[in-house]
């Protein structure tokens, strides 16, 4: 057994030898599979399903990658607050039961708050899980996340890691600490999804007090309920209820873009009455190469900010309108000055049903891939039409 903890990246290099640790049994037959995994170099590599197979039944393998979040974190007294202090293999010490639904390997990417998340942790963690993916032997992978913004890591594993295992962010309300932690619960309910053969081919999913969510809807909307996410449409993928994985919904088709190196940068500008231009200034400024605009209603602005996104626009920086209203899509209805409609025929982009943090990532994706102009509202728009059909 040999394990690697690599903490938080502080050059953001990804170590050459991965690391792995087997959950703990008293099952034999476990146990034959645990040394026969740690023994190797490449705990990725297929396990002997013969050997397996000899000796009792095969319990599927599943990855987890502990990035951080509270789920990860205990009170400090001193401090008077949470804190990062719990490793990928307590976490899954914690559930003793996991034993039951897989064999699970777990290794610490990061233990980090999900608010220390940055464009360049995504897409080291896409290249790691992708690298995880292409080789093999697991049936699905595991995702530790602070859950403040998880969903926009999870929407952008879900646009660059491509494959039909299925991928599961999860995450906890309450600190490791707690006496009455989620951590736990939502650990042994995301393991179990990313076992389930019915969760191939779903993508990227998030699971919370048992609702499963898709990355592209999946949206944080309680500060401190345990049911801290809502699907953007309304309507939840399925439940994980009493170790039973349910799926009561199809899946919508998914959005796929290469995974750049760099992304470009990408601000969110708010519209709120009495907006003036400087933020959307600012983040012209700093070099940004998109903004979106987190725009009132189904995707409206005021004078000020009209036309500071149509001085963007002039100057070749795309603009997406998205919307501060939790739920429906972003349309343009209106033809005053700062209206959708005009905001649309002076070249900005409708997000359709993305949240202004979402349509951040599909747009810094976008742009790396080159996508500008009609292509880029294809882009965005043509997802809007699936929501509907
Ligand atoms: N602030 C924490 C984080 O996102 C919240 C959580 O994990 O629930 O890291």
């Amino acid at each position: 057994m040999f394990w690697f903890d690599k903490g938080e990246f502080s050059n953001l290099s990804y170590p050459p030898v991965d690391i792995s640790y087997l959950v703990g049994s008293v099952n034999p037959v476990y146990n034959t599979i645990m040394s026969d995994f740690t023994q190797r170099s490449d705990h990725l590599r297929k396990p002997d399903r013969k050997a397996v197979h000899a000796t009792g039944p095969v319990l599927p393998r599943i990855h987890v990658v502990a990035t951080g979040g509270t789920i990860a974190m205990q009170l400090d007294p001193e401090q008077e607050g949470a804190i990062p202090g719990v490793r990928g293999t307590d976490l899954i010490r914690a559930v003793p039961e996991l034993d039951q639904i897989a064999l699970v390997s777990v290794e610490e990417f990061s233990n980090i708050p999900s608010e220390h998340m940055t464009p360049a942790h995504w897409t080291r963690l896409a290249t790691r899980l992708k690298a995880i993916v292409e080789a093999g032997g697991i049936e699905g992978i595991v995702v530790t996340h602070g859950t403040d913004t998880m969903e926009e890591t999870a929407f952008f594993l879900d646009l660059t890691v491509r494959g039909e295992i299925p991928i599961v962010l999860t995450g906890a309300q309450r600190p490791a600490s707690a006496s009455d932690a989620d951590g736990p619960r939502n650990l042994r309910d995301a393991v179990q999804l990313a076992a389930c053969p019915a969760s191939r081919g779903r993508g990227v999913m998030i699971v919370m007090r048992g609702e499963i969510h898709t990355a592209c809807e999946a949206t944080k909307t309680f500060t401190e309920d345990l049911d801290a996410f809502e699907s953007h449409s309304g309507t939840d993928l399925g439940q994980v209820r009493a170790g039973q994985v349910r799926f009561t919904r199809q899946t919508l088709p998914r959005r796929q873009l290469p995974l750049p190196e760099d992304l470009p940068r990408v601000d969110i500008i708010p519209m709120y009455a009495g907006a003036d231009d400087s933020a959307l200034r600012a983040a012209l400024a700093r070099g940004a190469a998109g903004l979106v605009i987190s725009a009132v209603g189904a995707g409206n602005v005021n004078q000020a900010l009209f036309d500071g996104i149509k001085a963007a626009l002039e100057a070749g920086v795309s603009v997406v309108i998205s919307t501060r209203v939790p739920h429906g899509l972003v349309r343009p209805l209106y033809a005053y000055a700062g209206g959708g409609m005009s905001l649309r025929k002076a070249g900005a982009v409708m997000a359709g049903d993305l949240t202004p943090q979402k349509a951040r990532v599909l747009l810094m994706l976008a742009l790396a891939a080159g996508e500008r102009g009609e292509t880029l509202r294809e882009r965005f728009e043509e997802h809007s039409v699936s929501l509907r059909s």
